[in-house]
């Protein structure tokens, strides 16, 4: 369970995040949705480590992140898995020794078994036959799937996806939606998504939560949002309806 207790965060005078209070369930897919400085990356920053709060309290499982060393929250980020925007593989590594890098830094595993790992992950995010490709051959959506193969191969128990169909066709957005939703349906992992896609969010996430302006003004299932007379949750909605072509309601 990912718990934050009455959370802030301040960059010098600007209140980014204010009283963040939130359960994220084990097992759960949670997409973290708002506008374009609403406060969704830091939130997602802060859940990982990379910042720490200003005040408050972040609990994954037992543990009291914000507390934590650098070397003591390396060890915790090694059960949780990021698939960052634009997929940030290293260009100058094969598709293989990227997914590897963090096996080879971290474990002491044979390069045979290493290898083992990095084909049954690639398999599982529907990519084969492409261990010996550099990212730069790949399309957008193949180097998500790679970014991802990465992210799982530590096993995780969550997965960390920071705006997972940035730069894709909105086909290539439900291949990689159907590829969280089978994540967690066969890893049993807990997935956290941060994005800006009221139908990416619909159609993956258990529970949306959406931040306006620092708050977390909801958290609920997208059939509640769908039925929310909250105008700043409407404007996501109206967004979608205009983009589909469809007369807002
Ligand atoms: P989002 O991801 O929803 O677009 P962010 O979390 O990136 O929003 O930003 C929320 C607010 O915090 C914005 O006003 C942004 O300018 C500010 N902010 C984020 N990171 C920093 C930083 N490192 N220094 C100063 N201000 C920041």
């Amino acid at each position: 369970m990912i718990r934050l207790i009455d959370v802030c965060k301040c960059f010098d005078r600007k209140e980014a995040l204010r009283h963040i209070n939130l359960t994220i369930k084990d097992g759960e897919t949670l997409a973290i949705i708002g506008g374009s400085g609403s406060g969704k990356s830091t939130l997602l920053r802060l859940l990982v480590g990379l910042i720490r709060p200003t005040s408050g309290e972040i609990w994954i499982g037992d543990t009291e992140i914000s507390r934590l060393s650098e070397k003591e929250l390396d060890q915790v980020r090694l059960h949780m898995g990021m698939v960052f925007q634009y997929s940030a593989l290293f260009d100058s590594m094969t598709v293989g020794d990227n997914v590897a890098f963090g096996l080879r830094e971290h474990t002491s595993l044979d390069e045979a078994d290493i290898r083992q790992i990095v084909e049954d992950k690639l398999r599982l995010v529907g990519l084969e036959k492409v261990t010996d490709r550099m990212p730069n051959e790949l399309s957008g959506g193949m180097k998500k799937r790679v970014s991802l193969a990465r992210a799982i191969a530590f096993e995780p128990e969550i997965i960390f996806y920071d705006e997972p169909s940035s730069g894709l066709d909105p086909i290539m957005t439900e291949k990689i939606d159907e590829l969280i939703i089978q994540m967690q349906e066969t890893l049993k992992v807990t997935s956290v998504v941060v994005t800006h896609d009221m139908a990416s969010a619909c159609r993956i996430a258990d529970r949306i939560a959406m931040i306006y302006d620092g708050e977390l003004i909801a958290v609920d299932t997208a059939e509640h949002f769908r039925e929310s007379k909250d105008a700043r949750i409407q404007a996501f909605f109206h967004t979608l309806r205009t983009v589909k072509g469809e007369e807002p309601a």
